[in-house]
């Protein structure tokens, strides 16, 4: 199985990577994504990843919530890491009017930024979205037919904005969210419609631990990634071995990786 989604280098982890690290494994996650949300933890991100490569990938981008930091000196250094092989997808990047941690006019200006970069350097893009689907695909359908392959990741919306998506040919990634009887049971009537074949899997770690879990645990990690895989079995009427297989076959060529 293989995590898209891991905030390797957030404060929580501080203390017991490699511990974390071996649990994964004990998991049978065999590949995590350190994604990029700041130069910085980009850039600790292809670290880890030249490092590590088996066990390693990156993503290098800026989160909409830090949208107001992108200047000259930001967009040279994700230009640099997008040049690595290491560094396989330009990410997160989006939109995020949730909380407007940077202004919407400083989002969708870094986010068009970025799309850029991913055309130009031929990268998957790795995307964010919260509140804020109309400018969202406004965006997205503008640049589709440059970009070569996006996924938008932590998917939490409705099933029209699904259906959006899917038909601009885009994949989806599903965490731990939908484990949460409080706010995502209402996907699970339409998460079929997301073909394997366009599924990726993720823990967003340390956040979003799944509710499935019992006792609850309030720092995720990429072992638990397990429990989301068992809650789309469920949802898809097929067995965990299917799921994590054919996510698996999705992941490796969307992401060039072998
Ligand atoms: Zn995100």
């Amino acid at each position: 199985m293989i995590d898209i989604c891991v905030n390797w280098f957030k404060a929580p982890f501080d203390k017991d990577r490699e511990d974390i690290l071996s649990r994964a494994q004990d998991a049978g996650i065999t590949h995590i994504f350190s994604t990029g949300s700041t130069v910085e933890n980009s850039q600790q991100s292809a670290e880890i990843a030249k490092l590590r490569p088996e066990l390693f990938s990156a993503t290098a981008g800026i989160h909409p919530h830090y949208a107001s930091s992108w200047n000259k000196n930001s967009q040279d250094a994700i230009e640099q890491l997008l040049q690595l092989d290491v560094v396989r997808a330009l990410g997160e990047c989006g939109l995020d009017f949730n909380r407007n941690f940077s202004s919407p006019e400083e989002q969708i200006f870094a986010f068009e930024q970025q799309i850029e970069l991913a055309i130009k350097y031929q990268k998957p893009l790795f995307m964010h979205q919260r509140d804020a689907h109309d400018s969202f695909i406004k965006i997205i359908k503008e640049k589709r037919k440059d970009f070569t392959k996006g996924v938008v990741h932590c998917f939490t919306g409705t099933e029209e904005e699904l259906d959006d998506y899917l038909e601009l040919d885009l994949h989806i990634g599903l965490t731990g969210w939908i484990c949460d009887e409080r706010r995502g049971f209402h996907m699970h009537d339409f998460i079929p419609k997301i073909p394997l074949s366009r599924l990726m899997i993720e823990t967003d770690a340390p956040y979003l631990s799944p509710r499935t879990m019992k006792p609850r645990i309030h720092r995720n990690e990429p072992a638990f990634l397990v429990h989301l895989v068992q809650q789309l079995a469920d949802i898809y009427g097929c067995s965990f071995a299917e799921v994590a297989k054919q996510t698996e076959q999705t992941t490796k060529p969307f992401y060039n990786l072998d």
